[in-house]
């Protein structure tokens, strides 16, 4: 159930709901939201017995919950999710934020090449993996910690917001002191204790959808974060594993409206892991964007033919300029802005 209060409720009045929560014996999750706070109940086996809160000063309904998940859903914040990762503002509707750069960190010189010139696009959140989940022992496994060092001093130094994978617990520590968002991979999206530990973060997890994760699944992923008490998650569409061969995944934009009706988080493309291949990541951003998505994760590197990662996928400085010059009138026309 979730307990939304009036929007004139004063926090005295919240309060003494998560008191009455607690003494049922199960756990408030108070959502401020624009208009109103809303108060998520988890650790219930069954149905929850309204009356004790309803009479309370401030509430003004409860809503039963059907779905298995609860803190992700729309009606806990009808406004969407909004959030800043180092002043760019993420998710609300308008705001269509592109995240950028190599697959993987390879050299303080690429990321300082990278980082300046995303800086002049306009662009103010780098991507770049230190720890890389690679399909083969063989293939390159990122710089590790060196990677890490790298993003943190590159970002600090270019001032951009950084994002890089963390892939697991024992790492976050580290991650979290170097990055500014977390980011859990495909591969990962399913791995519990990774998604409690990230839930005890204070920097923003942004969460890719398992390459077959069904929409509940990936929501239930999110509500693991959610309910550790980290509320700044921003999901990630990468395409899913399909019989279709001539892409790399099966991008599903599908599932961006259909996370927006259910949920109140932001809901990203990543047409890169998606397609895997460079020549088909513009038509799909445009995609992306003209579906509704609240934003993109794209990969570019200034030489992405000698990348030691994804190079197939990664665009040019050239080819990155493009993509922007064709997605600007695509949001102004939809009354977005790419920041
Ligand atoms: C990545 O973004 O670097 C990555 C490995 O993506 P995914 O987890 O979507 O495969
Ligand atoms: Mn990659």
């Amino acid at each position: 159930m979730l307990i939304v209060l009036k929007p004139d409720a004063t926090h005295a009045q919240v309060e003494k709901v998560c008191a009455e929560v607690k003494k049922q014996g199960f756990q408030p999750h108070p959502m401020p939201g624009a208009g109103r706070t809303a108060i998520g109940i988890t650790g219930n086996k069954g149905p929850v017995n309204p009356l004790p809160y309803e009479a309370l000063p401030g509430v003004e309904q409860c809503i039963p919950v059907t779905k298995a998940y609860k803190l992700v859903l729309r009606e806990m914040k009808p406004e969407g999710t909004r959030f800043k990762i180092k002043g760019t503002e993420v998710g609300g509707g308008k705001n269509f934020t592109i995240i950028a750069g190599p697959c993987s960190v390879e050299s303080a010189k690429q990321m300082t090449a990278v980082a300046k010139f995303l800086k002049d696009q306009g662009v103010h959140i780098l991507r770049g993996g230190a720890f890389k989940p690679r399909t083969s022992p063989y293939s390159f496994q990122g710089l590790e910690d060196e990677g890490l060092a790298i993003l943190k001093e590159v970002g600090e130094k270019e001032k951009i917001a950084t994002i890089t994978e963390v892939m697991d617990t024992a790492a976050v520590e580290a991650v979290e002191a170097s990055a500014d968002v977390l980011q859990i991979g495909a591969r990962n999206m399913q791995n519990f204790s990774l998604l409690k530990r990230v839930g005890k973060a204070k920097a923003p997890v942004f969460l890719k959808r398992g390459m077959s994760a069904t929409l509940e699944e990936f929501l239930l992923a999110a509500e693991y974060v959610l309910h550790g008490g980290n509320h700044g998650v921003i999901l990630c569409e990468r395409g899913v594993r399909t019989f279709a061969d001539h892409t790399r995944n099966t991008l599903d934009l599908s599932v961006v409206p259909s996370v927006q009706k259910l949920s109140h988080l932001p809901i990203f493309v990543d047409p890169s892991h998606a397609i895997g291949k460079r020549e088909f990541v513009e038509p799909m951003a445009k995609a992306a964007l003209a579906c509704g998505a609240d934003g993109l994760m794209v990969e570019v590197s200034d030489d992405p033919d000698h990348a030691l990662s994804d190079g197939a996928q990664t665009l040019s400085f050239k080819g990155f300029e493009r993509l922007l010059q064709e997605l600007k009138p695509l949001a102004t026309a939809l009354g977005r802005k790419i920041n």
